[in-house]
């Protein structure tokens, strides 16, 4: 199945090229807020399986392309993010930033990205007012868990995975705290659906690419990552609960590079979905911590 949030906080899942609206299951109002609706389905999904044909049959339709498709998730409990997760990538940064450097999930491990730097998949990239600085797109597949957990085994990781998404990490290069440099409000764009794991390419061979105005940038397979998604699940869990609806973003691979106001951006990830993001100028998120250490290598740059 293929779930949507859509039309300011309404659930639904795709149907050929339809989404249906799945109100009757929704356990809020699309209005209220925080907007845990997606969350909570997924976190009752056990429950709500047996109910969804009839909910699917009798829901109402509306062509997904006249759909106003949000971020599917749009109130998580944390988004866990692995910076250096594909070797190519990681040798691509020792060579940008400078560093002789060890500095790789397998021994760093992750951080965490604001929540509210979610974005919809009709929405633009809006890039901050900061001079002198690159904006980098980062081409992710984001793993979204069901069954919360803690300490989850590597054998039991999968069974904790709800489904998957197209994601992008985007970030300003530099030296400040990481998740500063990718939590501006759209800075995670996240969509078009959430793909259930049934449907979806087996975890260790999901392929993705990623390309600026039609050239591409980035491509690669999860076959290739440093850490994988079951010890990904594992590492996350030895430090902290996982909820139904967290969302992992799993890395970037080789190929990041800047984005400029009016470039398109498109991510496609087999089985999974694909998104095109406008990128636009906005008139606000400046500040002069910025201006203290632009281009100065020596920190954390993924
Ligand atoms: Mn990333």
């Amino acid at each position: 199945m293929k779930f949507v949030t859509f039309d300011a906080g309404k659930i639904g899942a795709v149907v050929g090229a339809d989404v249906v609206d799945l109100s009757s299951l929704a356990p809020t109002a699309p209005e209220e807020f925080p907007p845990t609706a997606m969350v909570r389905f997924i976190a009752d999904y056990a429950k709500n399986l047996p109910r969804l044909p009839e909910a699917i049959e009798r829901g109402a339709r509306k062509l997904v392309s006249a759909c106003d498709l949000q971020a599917p998730i749009l109130w998580p409990n944390k988004i866990v993010a692995y910076p250096a997760n594909y070797h190519a990538h990681f040798e691509e940064m020792k060579v940008k930033t400078g560093l002789i450097s060890t500095y790789k999930a397998d021994g760093q491990g992750f951080f965490l990205k604001a929540n509210s730097s979610l974005n919809g998949p009709s929405d633009p990239i809006v890039l901050p007012k900061v001079q002198g600085r690159e904006v980098h797109h980062e081409c992710e597949l984001a793993v979204i868990i069901g069954a919360g957990g803690r300490d989850i085994s590597r054998d039991a990781a999968m069974d904790h995975v709800f489904g998957y998404s197209c994601l992008l990490d985007i970030v300003i290069r530099g030296k400040e705290e990481r998740v500063m440099r990718k939590s501006f409000d759209s800075f995670c764009p996240m969509g078009p659906w959430i793909v259930t794991k049934d449907e979806a390419p087996a975890e260790n061979d999901i392929q993705m690419s990623l390309s600026v105005n039609g050239v591409e940038k980035q491509r690669a397979n999860t076959r290739n990552l440093i850490v994988d998604i079951p010890e990904m699940i594992k590492m996350a869990s030895s430090v902290m609960t996982l909820y139904p609806g967290d969302i992992i973003a799993t890395g970037t691979p080789a190929g990041v590079g800047p984005i400029a106001s009016g470039d398109k951006i498109r991510i496609e990830i087999a089985g999974v979905g694909a998104m095109e993001l406008d990128v636009v100028q906005g008139a606000g998120g400046g500040h002069e911590v910025w201006n203290k250490s632009a281009d100065q290598p020596g920190g954390p740059a993924t």
